[in-house]
């Protein structure tokens, strides 16, 4: 089983360890200036790139306005195809749903498709709980389950980790769950990827029941796509008997005419290629080809209340190529653990505190895990202003006080920083609204401007230490005006 994101400290705190850590901070930094050197050349081989861009930002924008509508016709198509829909609240339900599903079959195994909805929910744990095993299929997903590790990149889920690393967890790890690795298994990518493929392939013959997600399904034929580079994906949709696929509500596109434009944004802007080496595509069941019984878990968990977000709502429309994460240099920096959720890097910023709220330290934390560059944004190909709703969820965390842990509890209350700030802000509102009071202090301000301080007393010293404070003038603007100009040209 994975390790889990339950309790995790604080960013800062989660991201020190991390920085601290030579290994790691080399991995990261050569994979992701890998991938996004790759990405800039392939998206500009298009032209249209821009276009391409707003339209899939149209697209995922019209979609989430009119989500309900394109539900009901994704249910009702689905049906029509022979496949059944289950609706699912939270994490809770849609692994009860996919338990009970499993446990009706018999097995007591399942094969699983790369996902990032079902690592949101916990399904594997939930279904170990329920003495069901669930076996990674995608080669980093293996990777992350046989290192008993967590993921920590939305693409690559063991950027973290280099080839040493990986030949000594398959060398460790992998008789336990089935085939060994060779006993002289060395770091190559090509023996790497072979001891994988043997320990797979046992899997997917043996399984009868498979478990995906789906980068986009289409409302209008009910048909989910997954897109993957390895092939195993394939597996796991075409062979087992039953197909279970955990899907989350803001995936759906409405025709098959918007699916084209992210057929070609996703693959560049993810793996760096022209098109996926696989692309799956299925609709219902389809009597002697494929599974024989298909359910859609269609899942919520916290993404309507991002929806009535009118700033917020932009993250729904991700289709988590994870560009955002290879240009961004906090998560170059601190890598994806200290994210404390499967959605790592700028994205995690934003969404996760959407989707699970600001109650706990690390999601109250997020939204301040950026320098607001811009970078994210820059690259990500359905234009989510991720700065804009990073400050927008920093207001939010302000208001609503940052969580911090109080014995067994996490409670909300003011930072001193936070109450300092709101406290100067009713000042000045108050100033504002009674000008008289305000002309008599900045009269005395520039009159006993000799005598102020150059530095500020308290917790004000760290800013004004390395600041110099603004000079106040000899005379208030406002007397200035009066004096000069007042009565010329009309001026008062
Ligand atoms: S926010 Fe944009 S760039 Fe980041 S993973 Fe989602 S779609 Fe890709």
């Amino acid at each position: 089983m994975s390790g889990t994101f339950v309790g995790m400290p604080a960013f800062p705190e989660a991201a020190r360890a991390a920085v601290h850590n030579a290994t790691l901070r080399g991995n990261l930094r050569h994979a992701t200036h890998t991938i996004r050197a790759k990405r800039a050349r392939a998206v500009a081989e298009l032209d249209d790139w821009p276009a391409l861009r707003e339209a899939g930002r149209r697209i995922k924008d019209h979609t989430l306005r009119h989500l309900d509508r394109y539900l009901e016709q994704l249910e009702e198509s689905v049906t029509a195809a022979g496949g059944t829909v289950h609706w699912a609240a939270d994490a809770e339900e849609a692994n009860r749903i996919v338990a009970d599903l499993v446990k009706a079959t018999g097995e007591s195994e399942v094969v699983k498709v790369k996902s990032m909805a079902t690592q949101e929910i916990g399904l594997n744990e939930a279904l170990l709980a329920e003495g069901i095993h669930a076996y990674e299929t995608d080669l980093a997903e293996l990777i992350v389950q046989l290192g008993k590790d967590r993921p920590s990149h939305i693409l690559v889920p063991a950027i973290h980790r280099n080839r040493g690393e990986i030949r000594d967890v398959f060398r460790s790890e992998m008789g336990a769950w089935g085939r060994p690795a060779p006993e002289d298994l060395t770091d190559t990518p090509a023996e790497l990827a072979e001891a994988a493929r043997l320990h797979l392939r046992e899997k997917f013959l043996r399984a009868r029941v498979g478990i995906s997600g789906a980068n986009f399904m289409v409302a209008e034929t009910g048909t989910l796509v997954v897109v993957e580079s390895e092939g195993n994906g394939r597996m796991c949709l075409t062979l087992p008997e039953t197909l279970i696929s955990v899907v989350g509500i803001e995936k759906i596109v409405p025709t098959w005419r918007d699916l084209e434009v992210f057929l070609q944004t996703l693959p560049r802007s993810s793996t760096a290629e022209r098109m996926n080496p696989y692309t799956s595509m299925w609709t219902g069941t389809t009597d002697e080809d494929g599974p024989r019984a298909f359910h859609l878990v269609l899942l919520d968990n916290g993404r309507t209340d991002a929806l009535a977000d009118q700033v917020g709502r932009q993250a729904l429309r991700c289709i988590r190529c994870s560009a955002c994460l290879n240009v961004c240099p906090v998560y170059e920096r601190a890598g994806g653990h200290a994210y404390g959720s499967v959605y790592p890097g700028p994205i995690g910023a934003i969404l996760s505190p959407q989707l699970r709220g600001t109650a706990s330290e690390i999601d109250a934390s997020l939204p301040y895990a950026s320098s607001l560059c811009g970078a994210c944004y820059e690259v990500c190909p359905v234009a989510i202003d991720i700065p804009e709703v990073l400050v927008h969820l920093r207001e939010r965390v302000v208001e609503g006080g940052p969580a911090v842990r109080q014995g067994n509890k996490v409670v909300l209350k003011p930072a001193r920083g936070h109450a300092a700030e709101r406290a100067a802000m009713r000042a000045a509102r108050w100033a504002f609204a009674h000008p008289g009071t305000l002309r008599a202090g900045q009269r005395l301000a520039s009159r006993t401007r000799r005598l102020h301080p150059r530095t500020l007393p308290g917790p004000g010293r760290a800013w004004s230490g390395t600041r110099d404070l603004p000079a106040v003038p000899a005379e208030p603007f406002r007397d200035w005006w009066q004096r000069t100009r007042a009565g010329r040209d009309g001026a008062e």
